[in-house]
């Protein structure tokens, strides 16, 4: 792969970076980590922080980490850890033999809370929830010290010793830092560190009752591995200066923390509550429908691995909030696509053909092109026979003067094939075309005119003979709106999703060289777009679903402003 990095000029995280192995910080070292929280299927925002941490890692010759950030066991599951391993290997990255979990922290974690107990910084604290939420104070005013803040350390040890044996109910008890609940910065108010509950986690069972809290434990993971720099989204800024409290309390390695803006996207909702939300309440097929912005889902909506790494690149990182057009996401599959993918001819709304001139049982080989924007690609033979289908959007009977396409009358081009004339329609009761009779011009073979005569339409086209019949998915945005998450009072982002987002499409017929497609393969359908084989796709029946269509928005938007 290549090193997308180096292609632009230094980001902030790179220049800080470069400025801390001219100082010499860490040896020289460079260690990142992508630390999900295994309660959901990552997305294309996830992307950005796997590309940043990774590509990092291999342009300064370092490592990068990839740890599950356990820590929550009644949210999390086993099927979402592998998924992320799944995508995260799809992108193109690999953590070698750097899997790490957080549970696989918590004998540490606890023992790091004794040294804080013995030192006279933590405390178990029998404050319910509630009465600890009203004692937070507000940005304003100052919080109120919790009445159990000066127990000295032997009743500390004790009462926290006998949380994590199951003496106590959920929620009963927490051990808390003991900072400064006057703190302008929320976070240090006396932040909760353990708290109990009784669940069994994914990985360590019911070895535990009390779980860290994020605060607590995301800045000590990353210091247990060594990591040299720290890389979060901006929400995490406040939180800065508790992390490096806990560390300097401790005594232990410090990695830096940088933070940056969060990708989003516009038409998009990137939450992986509400994409949950989405999965469980039957919105979409699941977490890898088409639709969806998760990794899963882009791959199999024919997304390459590579496209998203070039967005990723692209779109960079900052220190300021802004929403990305989706549009550009997709100028990188269509850019990507257009120089990777071999071409065929489908149509997916077929308008039967009777060429009446052609004979009857003749079935012609002709000569197309699989990729001319990769001669190497070579050529291929596609049958050409007496009946064909066109698309039904390529025949009007009544055209407007701008339609080029075919209508009583007029002559149009078959790619690869002949001229042909439409010589009568033929309709049911209702009105409904039901076929065309066309003749051809032998003269025409490969669709090239003889006498320099001027057709202005050429359209796809499909031999009846060995066509394949497939079904074909089309997408559109999931949500009809530019942000779906702004809904008036009382609404939900759901009111947002867009009705008309999936079209199903059965009888479409192919061209038969895509028989043995499989699914994963990408091929771009002459002027329908580029299309990838789904997974459910079956022996009697091909299931294509369009990755996106040919037209460009993003492409066009930059041609005009030069
Ligand atoms: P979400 O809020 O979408 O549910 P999250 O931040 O809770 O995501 P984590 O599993 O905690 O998800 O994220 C793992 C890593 O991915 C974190 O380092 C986080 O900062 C990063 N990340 C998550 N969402 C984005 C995004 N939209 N853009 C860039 N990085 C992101
Ligand atoms: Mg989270």
């Amino acid at each position: 792969m290549a090193d997308e990095q180096t292609k632009t000029k230094l980001n902030f995280i790179q220049q800080i970076i470069e400025d801390d192995l001219a100082n010499c910080l860490n040896d020289g070292r460079v260690h990142t980590r992508f630390p999900p929280e295994p309660n959901g299927y990552l997305h294309i925002g996830h992307a950005k922080s796997i590309c940043l941490n990774f590509g990092l890692a291999t342009h300064y010759n370092g490592k990068c980490n990839l740890r599950f950030d356990d820590t929550n066991p009644t949210k999390e599951e086993s099927e979402y850890v592998e998924s992320i391993k799944e995508d995260v290997t799809w992108l193109g990255f690999d953590w070698e033999d750097r899997l790490y979990f957080a549970s696989d922290y918590f004998q540490c974690l606890y023992d790091h809370a004794l040294t804080l107990i013995k030192n006279g910084k933590a405390f178990v604290c029998d404050l319910n929830l509630e009465d600890m939420r009203h004692n937070r104070g507000t940005l304003t005013s100052p919080g109120l010290e919790s009445p159990y803040r000066n127990r000295d350390v032997a009743e500390n040890l004790d009462l926290f010793d006998r949380m994590r044996k199951g003496e106590f109910p959920d929620g009963s008890r927490t051990l808390r830092a003991k900072i400064d609940m006057a703190a302008a910065n929320m976070n240090m108010r006396d932040p909760v560190m353990y708290r109990v509950l009784h669940a069994a986690h994914h990985r360590t069972g019911d070895d535990w009752c009390i779980y860290p809290m994020y605060d607590w434990a995301h800045g000590l993971e990353d210091s247990i591995e060594g990591i040299t720099h720290s890389i979060c989204t901006l929400e995490f800024e406040d939180h800065r200066p508790l992390y490096d409290w806990f560390l300097d309390q401790l005594g232990v390695h410090h990695p830096k923390q940088i933070e940056f803006a969060r990708l989003e996207l516009n038409y998009t909702v990137m939450s992986k509550r509400k994409l949950l939300e989405l999965v469980e309440g039957g919105y979409v097929s699941g977490w890898d429908d088409p639709r969806m912005p998760t990794i899963s889902a882009m791959r199999r909506r024919g997304y390459p691995a590579s496209a998203i790494r070039e967005f990723c690149a692209r779109i960079g990182v900052a220190k300021v909030k802004g929403v990305v057009d989706i549009a550009l996401l997709q100028h990188c599959v269509r850019d990507d696509l257009n120089k990777s993918s071999l071409r065929v001819m489908g149509v997916i709304d077929p308008l039967k053909v009777v060429i009446e001139n052609f004979p009857q049982d003749v079935v012609e080989e002709m000569d197309a092109v699989n990729n001319p924007e990769d001669p190497s690609a070579g050529t291929r033979k596609v049958p050409f026979s007496r009946v064909l289908y066109i698309e039904r959007g390529d025949f009007m009977e009544d055209p407007p003067r701008k339609f080029f396409r075919l209508a009583p009358g007029r002559e149009v081009r078959l790619r690869y094939g002949y001229f042909i004339t439409c010589t009568e329609v033929i309709k049911n009761d209702a009105g409904d075309v039901l076929e065309l009779r066309c003749t051809y011009d032998p003269a025409t073979r490969g669709g090239d005119s003889p006498d320099g005569r001027k057709v202005k339409g050429t359209l796809h086209w499909v031999s009846h003979t060995s066509a394949i019949d497939a079904q074909v998915r089309l997408y559109d945005h999931l949500f009809n709106v530019v942000s779906p998450l702004d809904v008036p009072e009382g609404g939900d982002f759901k009111d947002n999703l867009n009705p008309d987002s999936l079209q199903v499409l059965s009888g479409c017929k192919l061209e038969p060289s895509v028989k043995n497609a499989k699914p994963g393969d990408r091929l771009q359908f002459e002027r329908m777009g580029y299309f990838c084989v789904d997974p459910d796709s079956t022996e009697a029946q091909l299931v294509f679903n369009r990755t996106l269509t040919l037209k460009d928005p993003w492409a066009k938007k930059q041609k005009k402003q030069g």
